[in-house]
């Protein structure tokens, strides 16, 4: 049996994967789409997984290799990849395929890597609900409202981006601010410019990335305007996007005030102290005709919390175990929705580990349930990924600090010691710790904490 790719964009859906066969209509499908009931009489699967990004695409293939049968991925966009056609930068797969690829090629990859294995993968589906009892109900133009009862679900719905509202900055409100996200995808996909005077504030990485990106476009870049003592992205965009193009960024500085009436057409930055009080006489005007804000990503949570799952205020994510199964049995998150990770290849990584757990759940693999280690925060440590582990398989940890430092010691119980030249919050740290070294550590009690701390 082939796999199938439905792109459900009007009455009667249509077969054919959109990126294999570069066409998204491609006549009409034989698929079970037809016979499908409507919403009051759900259809059974094994395995959903909402969210066709790059986690979502390896949690589908990963289950089917696992042989779980009825495994289906619904994606609300025209196109699977999630977030990747968009970054046409290079940075991408070095660890998964020891290459450097580009957002688009590492979708591609993904996607053969599904077809592969025959998952199904539903697009212009959205799923609108996700109830406590494992149903979901998607809704798509081809096929309205169907309801789905579901063995298990994997959450891989990835994140957004704030926008101006969440950091309150003052100013009137003309056209001409935009998520760096969003001009992202308009230089990158619908290929035109959002303005040509800009100003970015905040140092997440889309931000610098788009710095760059702009730049290279004929655009002025006038500043990159971050209000922490450091960078939030990754050092690597820090050079390659800012210092390498000479772009100005100006580190613990507040923007105090957007100007413009239809459009922007200036903007003021002042200097803050640690307080967060402002310095006198620090202030700087920037003519500008467009702003990018790049200030942070939430995960798309609202599915977990309709599903009553318990939500982690450090992440935004769920808590869970080390099979990325959160408290609701039968549910599992990975990738951007269950924290923000620098590195892609890490969040396809997530992405088969969920479906691991989904398939032992269901039997089909070996693994032990019993979690007798929790996490726990010590010094300068933000947040740990996952907040629970059984001691019986080795377990990836990822950590994030509070503060930067220089050469610093992170330590895991009693068991790991990684000693980093400097530790940044916009560096996620990430290690394997060894059954052996976590059974050590059990045997020293029936129920562990395990304390992470950095200094
Ligand atoms: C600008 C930018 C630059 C980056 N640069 C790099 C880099 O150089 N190197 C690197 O390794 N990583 C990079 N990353 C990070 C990497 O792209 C992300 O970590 C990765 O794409 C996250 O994958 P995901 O599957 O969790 O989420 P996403 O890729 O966001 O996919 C989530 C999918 O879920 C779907 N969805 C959400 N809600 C629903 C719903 N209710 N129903 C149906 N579908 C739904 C969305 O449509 C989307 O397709 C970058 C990210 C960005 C944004």
């Amino acid at each position: 049996m082939s796999p199938r790719f439905y792109n459900n964009a009007d009455k009667g859906g249509a077969g054919g994967n959109p990126l294999t066969q570069g066409h998204r209509n491609a006549g009409p499908s034989k698929s079970t789409a037809a016979a499908m009931p409507a919403v009051g009489a759900p259809i059974k699967l094994d395995l959903a997984v909402i969210g066709a990004g790059p986690a979502g695409l390896a949690a589908g293939a990963m289950a089917k290799r696992l042989g779980i049968k009825d495994v289906v991925i619904f994606d609300r966009d025209e196109r699977p990849g999630g977030i990747l056609p968009q970054c046409i930068h290079p940075g991408f797969g070095l660890l998964r395929y020891g290459e450097e690829l580009t957002g688009p090629e590492y979708a591609w990859r993904a996607v053969q890597e599904a077809a592969a294995e025959k998952v199904d993968l539903e697009l212009n589906s959205m799923v609108i609900e996700a109830s406590p009892g494992r149903q979901i109900c998607v809704v798509s133009p081809g096929k309205g409202l169907v309801r789905y009862d579901c063995k298990s679900i994997i959450f891989a719905m990835g994140c957004r981006e704030r926008t101006r509202p969440a950091v309150r900055i003052p100013g009137t409100r003309p056209a001409g601010i935009f998520t760096a996200g969003k001009a992202q995808r308009l230089v990158n996909i619908e290929g035109c410019l959002p303005g040509r005077r800009i100003v970015i504030v905040g140092s997440g990485d889309i931000g610098m990335i788009m710095a760059r990106r702009l730049t290279l476009e004929g655009c002025k870049v006038e500043a990159v305007v971050e209000i922490l003592p450091f960078t939030s992205g990754l050092i690597r965009n820090e050079v390659q996007c800012l210092r390498d193009f000479g772009i100005p960024l100006l580190l613990g500085h507040e923007v105090t005030e957007i100007r413009g009436y239809k459009r922007v057409e200036s903007l003021s930055v002042c200097a803050r102290n640690e307080d967060g009080s402002l310095i006198p006489d620090t202030e700087k005007d920037f003519d500008c005709d467009t702003v990018l804000l790049s200030v942070g990503l939430i995960p798309e949570n609202e599915l977990s919390r309709q599903a009553g799952i318990d939500l982690d205020a450090a992440t935004n994510g769920a808590f869970v175990d080390n099979l990325l199964e959160t408290r609701a049995e039968g549910f599992f998150s990975c990738g951007n929705v269950l924290h923000v990770n620098d590195l892609v290849d890490e969040v396809s990584q997530e992405g088969e580990l969920a479906a691991h757990g989904a398939a032992a759940r269901l039997g089909l693999v070996q693994e032990s349930r019993t979690l007798n280690l929790s996490v726990m925060k010590g010094s300068n440590i933000a947040q740990v990924v996952p907040q629970r582990l059984s001691a019986d398989r080795d377990s990836r940890v990822a950590i994030r600090v509070r503060r930067p430092t220089g050469p610093a010691t992170v330590r895991i119980g009693e068991v790991v010691k990684l000693r980093l030249p400097l530790t940044r919050p916009g560096e996620m740290i990430s290690t394997t710790l060894k059954a052996d070294q976590l059974k050590a550590l059990r045997e020293q009690g029936e129920t562990q904490e395990l304390r992470i701390d950095c200094e």
